[in-house]
């Protein structure tokens, strides 16, 4: 694998000077960050303010540059950022800017149908595990095939959406149209061919877009297509090899492994871009009379593949929450960090109008299990208090087995959170899981422990029946 740079040989290139501008204690403090990638380069502002740094500026940057570029598409708030990998496998750090979703929109829609489906894709959302989980793009398609019609659907989306742009056509002369129509809107533009790149590159050029290179099925022509556009003096370029159809998908699957693994093993320069996929080309084989459900069935295992397999941005044309929930599922479980639970706040949480009299539980901040434990309480309707532990984002059984939950924890946060000062009451309920150091936790915390269910959807029963107040 291409090296990751570590803490020793950022070191020596900083200033030297522990002057704590970048927020850390020393200079060493910011290396060892540095080199988990949690801290910026440009953090270090003398590094850029002060001219004698230049030097080691540049050999910094050229250390810590990501073997697959960063490109950003569109401007402003709502900007998408792709690619910018480190790593072939998650587990060797993270990874970083999850795949972009754009969803297609034809450019012949009737005004009403085109505003709509802008607005379904800017709506559509779902909360999970705290978060909310959105699309992140529009890919409009010239299926007019009228330079004239597409330029203005291009102007016409930028008046209903801030959202990211997507420009696709193959034909040269319509792209050109309406990528110059909203050029300052930094749209992708999709796609400069074997036929068509001198066109498309001088256009990228020239407005300083981000421009996708396509060979279907064809690596070498990919890679001489990226350094030729390169040359001309575009920056940003993204690959996309082909989504073949469903009967070839492993094809697919080993182009994409193969570019990932050369910008990353090999570091090989020639191919370090962010790699898209097409899932929406499983609709070119839709038929009148088909069943439209297997055609998107066959568009979600498509990209659910290809978010494992390296997809950087993908386009789809489903736009029903069946198909896209379980693939922004797939990519939040994917682009979590491995080494760093995904957890929430601790503290004292108050449901409905929780007062003196009402009953308090405990549970761990690990995300799922807070969610989880939140929804059981809402749904039972009751008024209650919730103190929330930190375990360091661990589950109750993990962390009870790994004593990041204890008796000693659990006393320590009823002080922290003022628990005393809120009910009237010395009982506490505490999770069936964590039954074990019940005893120790009545000691440490003067609290009469009550064990509560060990499933979180046993918790509305238990309070509605008041089971915590019993001898
Ligand atoms: S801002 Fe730069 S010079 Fe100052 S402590 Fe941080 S790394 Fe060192």
């Amino acid at each position: 694998m291409a090296k990751l740079a570590g803490p020793m040989e950022i070191y020596p290139l900083l200033p030297g000077t522990n002057c704590k501008i970048c927020g850390e204690a020393n200079c060493m403090a910011f290396a060892a960050k540095m080199a988990e990638h949690t801290v910026k380069l440009t953090d270090c502002t003398p590094l850029y303010e002060e001219e004698k740094y230049a030097k080691n500026r540049a050999k910094l940057e050229e250390l810590l540059r990501p073997p697959v570029r960063e490109v950003v598409i569109g401007t402003g708030e709502k900007t998408v950022a792709i690619g910018g990998k480190l790593v072939l496998y998650r587990h060797d750090l993270r990874y970083t800017n999850p795949t972009a979703f754009f969803i297609d929109i034809a450019d012949n829609l009737d005004a009403e149908a085109f505003e709509k489906r802008v607005k379904a894709i800017e709506d559509w959302t779902y909360v999970y595990i705290g978060q909310g989980l959105r699309l992140d793009g529009v890919a409009l398609r010239c299926v007019s095939k009228d330079p004239q019609t597409f330029a203005n659907a291009a102007k016409k989306l930028i008046g209903l959406t801030d959202w990211p742009i997507m420009l696709c056509s193959l034909d040269a002369k319509l792209l050109s149209a309406a990528a110059t129509a909203i050029a300052d809107k930094r749209p992708l533009l999709y796609a400069a061919t074997v036929d068509t790149w001198s066109e498309l590159g001088k256009i990228a050029a020239k407005h300083d877009l981000p421009i996708v290179a396509y060979a279907p099925n064809n690596l070498s022509d990919l890679a001489s297509l990226a350094t030729t556009l390169q040359a001309m003096g575009v920056h940003d370029i993204v690959l996309d090899p082909g989504t073949l159809s469903r009967s070839a998908l492993g094809t697919t699957v080993d182009n994409f492994n193969q570019l990932r693994r050369a910008a990353t093993i090999a570091d090989n320069e020639q191919v370090g871009y962010p790699l898209l996929c097409t899932p929406i080309s499983v609709w070119a084989d839709y038929k009148e009379g088909d069943a439209p459900e297997l055609t998107k069935w066959d568009e979600v295992l498509t990209a659910a593949a290809m978010i494992v397999r390296y997809a950087d941005i993908i386009v789809l044309h489903s736009l029903d929450m069946w198909t896209n929930l379980p693939l922004t599922f797939l990519r939040s479980n994917l682009y979590t960090d491995p080494v760093k639970p995904v957890s929430v706040q601790p503290g004292l949480i108050k449901f409905g109008d929780a007062g003196p009299d009402s009953p308090v539980m405990y549970t761990t901040n690990f995300a799922l299990t807070y969610f989880t434990v939140e929804s059981d309480i809402k749904q039972g309707n009751v008024d209650a208090w919730l103190l929330v532990i930190d375990t360091e984002g661990m589950s109750v059984q993990s962390a009870v087995a790994g004593r990041k939950l204890t008796a000693e924890k659990v006393a320590e946060a009823i002080q922290e959170y003022g628990l005393g000062e809120k009910v009237n009451h010395r009982i506490i309920i505490s999770p069936g899981m964590a039954a074990r150091i019940s005893g120790e936790t009545e000691e440490a915390s003067g609290w009469t422990v009550k064990v509560g269910p060990r499933d979180s959807s046993g918790i509305p029963k238990y309070l509605q029946k008041e089971l915590w107040k019993e001898e």
